[in-house]
């Protein structure tokens, strides 16, 4: 089985190779300088760190390649510490060239795995140092020449601004993605029409948007399709599906810009016309039941005939939207009892109420 990463954070050793590479590199020209300085030749041990700086960051990668995983990466940079602490013991521990060092390769582990990561990168360079310190019976040297401070601030520069730019294109990757979950919540997955709960949110925003000193209706159009499971039944659940899309299509592209349609529910759907009075609401039923009923759905070489049953109820911004879709849902219930394929009015005198504006309907309100 291949162990393709799924997140570009998986892929972090990637990135970090050419870093590797370079940054030991510079400490291996670090050891060089560190000897020129005190004038001592080159020892055995000193020549294993400059191949160890050489050879390690190429197999970090290749055990890496071997295993593309966060993890991977996390434990090749436990072995970074220890290195560090090792090599800084063969320069002497000379505190402006191994800080940077040191800083730079804690502040990549606090990035990628917090301070836990830190603490145990530390304390592994701490123990390395004393080791290698002890074993060799090295001593402190302070002092530093300027052209020794150039390879580990250079090196510190580059690694900081890296983890930089690391957090803030995961920042906006991040954001982007909650973008997308937010719109995603809102959506059916289907067809691509709001969801019931986007729908609620928007009729709170019609409502509260609603101006109390003129008399708004808004109506709404329970949807459903007539005898729909027989296309499922017959045909398959793609060719439902597939009559669901060019149905909902049909009926957003019918309604005005600032009328809303929602999936419902299964092959229910709900149509919200904001401004729009009851005898208006009708006639806009009307007209989707027709361009419903004389159109074609097709897939997959099959044509399919639908037919909806519409049911219309009306209120105010006094009425109970609850009410009105209970109403609504009972007059479709009626026309589905009446034969299907037809428009049903929820207009017994209870949903349609007057369009007096609300303002003066609660100053004024007087029994009819
Ligand atoms: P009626 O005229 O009484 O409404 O009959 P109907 O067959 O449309 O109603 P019923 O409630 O018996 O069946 C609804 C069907 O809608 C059953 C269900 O499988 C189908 N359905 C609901 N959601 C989906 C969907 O997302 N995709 C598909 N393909 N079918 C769906
Ligand atoms: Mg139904
Ligand atoms: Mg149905």
């Amino acid at each position: 089985m291949s162990n393709t990463p799924t997140h570009s954070i998986e892929r972090i050793g990637r990135s970090i190779y050419p870093l590797r590479v370079f940054g030991f590199i510079l400490f291996g020209i670090s050891i060089l300088l560190s000897h020129s300085k005190t004038e001592s030749p080159m020892d055995t041990w000193s020549i294993l760190g400059l191949i160890t700086c050489v050879v390690y960051p190429h197999l970090a990668y290749l055990s890496y390649l071997r295993n593309e995983l966060r993890e991977t990466e996390i434990r090749h940079m436990q072995v970074d510490m220890a290195l560090i602490g090792a090599i800084s013991a063969l320069i002497h521990f000379t505190p402006a060239i191994v800080l940077p060092y040191l800083i730079a390769n804690s502040a990549a582990n606090y990035a990628l795995r917090g301070m836990q990561q830190v603490v145990k990168g530390l304390a592994l360079a701490f123990v390395s140092a004393l080791l290698v310190g002890l074993f060799l019976n090295q001593t402190i040297v302070h002092e530093t020449q300027p052209v020794e401070l150039l390879g580990p601030f250079f090196y510190l520069i580059i690694v900081t601004h890296y983890m930089g730019h690391l957090a803030y294109t995961r920042g906006i990757s991040l954001l982007k993605r909650k973008e997308e979950a937010e719109k995603m919540a809102h959506l059916d997955f289907l067809t691509g029409l709001i969801n019931r709960r986007s729908l609620f949110q928007q009729i709170r925003q019609n409502d509260t948007q609603t101006d109390a000193e003129t008399p708004d209706t808004t109506t709404i159009i329970m949807v459903d399709l007539d005898y729909f499971k027989q296309v499922n039944d017959t045909h398959g659940h793609d060719h439902g599906d597939a009559v669901l899309v060019q149905v909902s299509r049909l009926l957003k592209n019918s309604l005005r810009d600032t009328d809303l349609v929602a999936r419902w529910g299964g092959e229910e759907f709900l149509v919200l016309l904001p401004k729009t009075n009851h005898k208006q609401g009708m006639m806009v039923a009307e007209g989707l039941r027709e361009k419903v009923a004389n159109g074609v759905f097709s897939h997959d070489g099959i044509d399919h005939k639908i037919t909806l049953t519409l049911g219309v109820a009306s209120y105010t911004c006094e009425s109970d939207f609850q009410q009105t879709i209970q109403l609504a849902d009972k007059a479709l219930y009626e026309g589905k009892q009446f034969g299907r394929n037809r428009v049903v009015s929820a207009d017994d005198g209870s949903s349609v109420r007057e369009t007096l504006p609300c303002k003066s309907k609660a100053k004024d309100a007087t029994p009819a």
